[in-house]
């Protein structure tokens, strides 16, 4: 037996750790998940798949003109690489790389520009200027020290490479304002990277349904962290709620089957919900709806609800939320999770969560386990009971699987569908 009020938390206290996607730190955390599992005596699978990674051999950067300093900075992971010892260049501060920033700028073959922040439209700008190499600058403040903040390298993103490669660095905010107000002109630069594959893993335990054995609902939490801080809110606490819901369950099947994911590897990509799907075609129609939980459990702030669907979906949530007296924020729309790749199927998704900006921060050393608490997980825990319960137990599906024309065009611009086929030949359009 568990203790409902504080079973989350003393899960989100087990697996405050490093938990990146494909290190030892994501299998470990996949160990502690299968445990609880078996502790329930229920039975989950580890089932592993690929994700791009690289091994880094140089990362530098130093400004050589008018002055010389070296600079601190991180790669983009799998971004490529140049030459072997490095190499000069021309720096240009281009902003964000609009038309107008470009005006009069041509061939950029002997250029590293330095910008604000990556985006698609810019990057391939770059590209076809032939850009050296890019330095974006980091969210960071400029009074933010290396003693209270953490330099995170980051992968390029897939739907980048689909344009090609440019090798990239990131630096800080106080080193760019510093390089810029010192007119810095010339910097060396060198990356040296060699790209690979690492194993990462999604964690499964399937309880079949009593009634409707071959409609189920998928009920998602990715356990993986970025590269610093415990990942205690993000998302160590959508990860104890899965289980929560689990040893629930497990004890009180519901008529439709459900299947539990916990998705390894989404911060770099939402590749274990993806890897999911591809490696379960045949289930994929029999999915009615998708629960994702990312983020949950802060003392302070207030309850959310991301809703990818139509209206009728939206009332319904509502209507069990002031059914209960469960205050939340309740939103429309594609949420970048693990629910998104379910969404590009046609499944619904109900997300629940809670969050305050000011306390927790994600994707930081930050993100600790101080502004959690107990009791708000087990208020989150026990709305989501409730909905996933009503939702499952229900004699007629509630809700259809299908997603409204808005919603379908929101899921496209989020795969950027659009951006992507500017890359095709005429002919493959
Ligand atoms: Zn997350």
């Amino acid at each position: 037996m568990i203790n409902n009020e504080t079973y989350q938390y003393e899960l989100v206290k087990k697996l405050s750790f490093l938990r990146y996607g494909g290190t030892e730190g994501e299998a470990k955390a996949a160990q502690i998940l299968m445990d609880e599992i078996a502790s329930f005596g229920g039975k989950g699978s580890i089932e592993e798949f690929q994700i791009p990674a690289y091994d880094l051999h140089k990362c530098s950067m130093k400004v050589t003109a008018p002055y010389t300093e070296e600079i601190e900075c991180v790669p983009y992971g799998l971004s490529g690489q140049l030459p072997e010892g490095g190499v000069e260049l021309d720096l240009k501060y281009i902003e964000l790389a609009t038309d107008i920033d470009f005006m009069g700028i041509g061939d950029l073959s002997g250029t590293a520009v330095l910008i604000n922040t990556l985006d698609w439209d810019m990057y391939k700008k770059l590209y076809e200027h032939h850009a050296a190499a890019f330095i974006v600058i980091a969210q960071d403040k400029w009074w933010n020290t290396p003693e209270d903040t953490d330099l995170v390298p980051r992968n390029l993103r897939d739907e980048y490479m689909e344009i090609g490669k440019i090798p990239g660095f990131q630096i800080r905010s106080i080193t760019a304002l510093n390089m810029v107000k010192n007119g810095a002109s010339k910097v060396h630069l060198e990356l040296r990277e060699t790209e690979t594959t690492h194993t990462s893993r999604n964690v499964v335990a399937v309880i079949p349904g009593t009634e409707y054995p071959d409609e189920s609902v998928v009920l998602t939490a990715h356990f993986d962290s970025v590269l610093v801080g415990t990942g205690s809110w993000d998302n160590a606490t959508g990860s104890a709620l899965l289980m929560y819901l689990y040893q629930y369950f497990v004890k009180n099947p519901a008529k439709r089957t459900m299947r539990f994911v916990w998705c390894g590897s989404e911060e770099q990509g939402l590749y274990g919900s993806i890897a999911y799907i591809d490696q379960h075609p045949d289930i994929i129609d029999e999915i009615k709806m998708d629960f994702n939980f990312d983020m949950n459990g802060t003392v302070l702030g207030r309850n959310s609800i991301s809703v990818t669907g139509g209206e009728d979906l939206k009332n319904y949530v509502y209507q069990m939320a002031a059914e209960v007296g469960y205050d939340a924020n309740i939103r429309v729309g594609v949420s970048s999770s693990d629910s998104a790749p379910f969404a590009r199927k046609g499944i619904p998704s109900i997300g629940i969560g809670r969050g305050h900006m000011q306390s927790c921060i994600i994707h930081t050393r930050n993100d600790l386990i101080y502004p959690l608490g107990a009791e708000a997980m087990h208020r989150n825990g026990e709305f989501a009971k409730l909905c996933v319960s009503r939702f499952t137990n229900s004699v007629v599906l509630p809700i259809k699987r299908e997603l409204p024309d808005n919603i379908k065009k929101d899921v496209d611009k989020y795969f950027w569908v659009d951006k992507l086929s500017q890359l095709k030949k005429p002919e493959e359009k």
